[in-house]
């Protein structure tokens, strides 16, 4: 699998560390929430977005969309 960092182009996929679904946060007084956000996980077959970190480029935090099935890669962004 190949990424495109928006800063470094098109690198392969052993560049980068994957981090992660990108989840929103919930609200700050919301524990149910909370406790769903900190210990449970889907595991989806399909398109997902998920944090990644340039680990041997420029150290950028990106969000990635893509699919787990076919391995498309829809988007890549600079996380904010
Ligand atoms: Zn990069």
């Amino acid at each position: 699998m190949r990424l495109t960092c928006p800063l470094c182009g098109e690198r392969d996929r052993r560049e980068f560390y994957y981090q992660g679904a990108a989840l929103e946060r919930p609200e700050a007084d919301d524990p149910a929430a909370w406790d769903s956000y900190v210990h449970l996980r889907e595991n989806p077959a399909g398109r997902v977005r998920d944090w990644w970190f340039h680990e041997a480029g420029c150290g950028a935090w990106l969000i990635v969309e893509r699919d787990t099935v076919t391995h498309e890669i829809y988007g890549v962004e600079l996380a904010e």
